[in-house]
């Protein structure tokens, strides 16, 4: 996807972030932090990585399970240049018995993130909001929607245990 797309996406969720107060005061940035083993690292939108050119706080190496280019930062970052998948943490962006793009809370962020006990409901509605918005947007270029679905995928492998 071209630069104007992802910045549209990126727009879609403007300035929300999860809570209104800053919830990183709740955790001390748990998801901004490598794994216990120093790895670890954030999948990129087809397009992203070529808009991390140049950044000082990361680098971009493969994600093999998505088939995708992958940040691993050593933030903190240029906050306007973080990629989407920060910007809609603890969200998942999921498809909805009507077909259409929604979201939910990401499985994968249970071991990290005090916001999933709450759910959704705890969570900014605009925030919410702007998650769902730009996952339609990103679903709408081809290349955007095999990202979401590979995204999906692999999260509700994640989730299975938790279903028993
Ligand atoms: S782990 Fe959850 S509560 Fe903490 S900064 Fe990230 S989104 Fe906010
Ligand atoms: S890019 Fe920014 S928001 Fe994303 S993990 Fe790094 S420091 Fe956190």
């Amino acid at each position: 996807m071209n630069r104007a797309r992802i910045l549209e996406i990126y727009a879609a969720i403007g300035e929300t972030t999860p809570m209104k107060t800053d919830c990183g005061a709740l955790c001390g940035a748990a998801c901004c932090r490598c794994d216990d083993d120093g790895r670890g690292g954030v999948a990129l939108l087809p397009g992203e990585a070529e808009l991390l050119a140049g950044i000082e706080w990361g680098r971009v190496e493969r994600d093999e399970a998505m088939d995708a280019p992958m940040l691993v930062c050593d933030g903190p970052c240029e906050r306007e240049k973080r990629p989407f998948l920060c910007r809609v943490f603890p969200l998942c962006p999921v498809r909805g018995r009507e077909g259409d793009w929604t979201v939910r809370m990401d499985a994968r962020a249970r071991a990290v993130c005090p916001l999933c006990g709450s759910g959704l409901h705890g969570l900014d509605p605009e925030f919410v909001r702007g998650a769902v918005r730009a996952a339609r947007l990103l679903a709408e270029a081809p290349e955007g929607e095999a990202f979401l679905t590979r995204w999906a995928a692999i999260e509700a492998e994640f989730r299975k245990p938790f279903l028993f």
